[in-house]
């Protein structure tokens, strides 16, 4: 049987692991422990058969010692409290990474999407942003999407937030559609900043991006546009999936067919896809296939002690937030596998995000070309300074991004002093 699993653990120990190094005391790290807010809410709603149903919710802010915090809103139905704790911990490291001026925060509502109606989902939002709105906004706490959300969403949180506050306030959330003032490029951003770093370790191995194969798990927004753009790049994209299971073609899958037909509905799922010469497979099966590189880019504990040692992958790069539990880390390491951590490689996300919140607060707008060399600006060298930091330290690359990171967030809290 696989040990119970909080990720909020997994956050705990390799936060522990760069401050030994650091040289930094169990006083030094004890603050970052814990979250500095967590906030439960009980969001109810008429559903379309008249009933009433109370969905439960949470936000929670690991830290603001670098900033506002700032992450994404989850609707799934595994969410739960230890959970919401980790992705916001993991957003606070993350934005240390790449040294933008955010601490992490994260929500979630437990709920499945796809088995309710566009009203429901509205209705779900509108009453949860009413209830987080007392933590929430430009200044404190800034959402985006996150699993089972998207631009939409965002933009029914944008506008429930500014009728509370009688006045329009586009700063509260990223990720929104265009004409409320999202930013260009956002939508990508994710897929894109996983793209330039799965590039980046190639080169670092000294392999060609041409017909190196892949597989990726999860076809959502992040997902997708990475297979896309690692398509663009000439990869071979050999398997991907979604909660349905997965498709395999090792001669390489039509992306951009399979791009097009799961835009069509938000309720197409592959295993009703039809292309000639796939083959069906598992999610796990997936993870197990004899690939260049692995893309996790679904859900967290992926990768665990029951199938770590089955995994053929050379390189891991973790699109999904903590896809690999902390056993399986330990396997794959002394395997030789090569991990990108997640706080590096889907650091694009909350990069764009914070271009967005920056060109709502000026009111201005920058064109998609300018947020995409913005954005190569800031990844690529957080990438090198990772990786350069790893190697001083003959360390994994999640230890190099842990040592920037949690060296960034103790020195700010340490700036600060505590209060009062
Ligand atoms: P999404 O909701 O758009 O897509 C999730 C995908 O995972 C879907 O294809 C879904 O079918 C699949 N999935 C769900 N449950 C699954 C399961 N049990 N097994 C296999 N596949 C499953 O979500 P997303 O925004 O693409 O987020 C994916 C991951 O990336 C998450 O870990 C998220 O926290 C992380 N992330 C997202 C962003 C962002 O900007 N959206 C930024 C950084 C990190």
């Amino acid at each position: 049987m696989e040990q119970h699993y909080n990720p909020y653990d997994n956050v705990l120990k390799v936060v522990k692991e760069a401050a030994d190094i650091l040289g930094y005391s169990e006083s030094d790290i004890e603050a970052i422990k814990h979250p500095e807010r967590e906030l439960k809410v009980a969001i109810p709603v008429r559903m379309d058969n008249g009933t009433t149903h109370v969905f439960e919710g949470y936000r929670i802010q690991h830290s603001t010692s670098r900033g506002p915090a700032k992450g994404g809103i989850r609707f799934h139905p595994d969410v739960n409290l230890d959970e919401v704790k980790a992705l916001a911990a993991w957003m606070t490291f993350k934005c240390a990474v790449v040294n933008i001026p955010y601490g992490g925060g994260k929500g979630g509502v437990i709920c499945d999407p796809s088995q309710l109606s566009e009203t429901e989902i509205r209705a779900i939002t509108r009453r949860f942003t009413a209830a987080i709105a007392p933590l929430i906004g430009p200044e404190q706490d800034i959402p985006a999407p996150d699993v089972g959300t998207n631009a939409t969403v965002m933009g029914w949180m944008m506008d429930t937030y500014s009728m509370m506050k009688g006045h329009c306030v586009h700063g509260v959330v990223t990720g929104k559609p265009i004409e409320l003032g999202g930013a260009l490029g956002r939508n990508e951003a994710t897929g894109r900043g996983v793209t330039l770093t799965t590039k980046n370790i190639l080169r670092k191995m000294g392999l060609n991006t041409t017909a190196t194969t892949v597989a990726v798990q999860g076809m959502g927004n992040v997902g997708s546009i990475t297979a896309k753009l690692l398509h663009k790049e000439g990869m071979k994209i050999i398997a991907v999936s979604d909660v349905s299971g997965g498709i395999y073609n090792p001669d390489g899958l039509n992306i951009p067919a399979i791009l097009e037909y799961l835009s069509k509905d938000r309720k197409n799922l592959l295993k009703n896809y039809e292309e000639e010469g796939i083959q069906r497979i598992s999610n796990s099966e997936l993870l197990q296939l004899d690939v260049k590189v692995l893309i996790p880019a679904a859900l967290e504990n992926q990768i665990n002690s029951l199938n770590a040692k089955n995994i053929k992958a050379d390189i891991i790069v973790e699109a999904a937030n903590g896809p690999i539990a902390s056993e399986a880390d330990d396997i794959l390491n002394a395997k030789g596998t090569v991990i990108v951590p997640d706080i590096l490689a889907n650091a694009g996300g909350v990069v764009v995000s914070y271009f967005e919140w920056v060109q709502n607060i000026q009111s201005v707008s920058w064109t998609e070309e300018s947020v995409n060399e913005k954005l190569k600006n800031i990844m690529d060298p957080a990438f090198e300074a990772v990786w350069a930091i790893s190697q001083q330290n003959h360390a994994t690359l999640r230890t190099g991004a842990y040592l920037i990171a949690v060296k960034r967030v103790v020195e700010a809290k340490k700036a600060r002093a505590i209060w009062p």
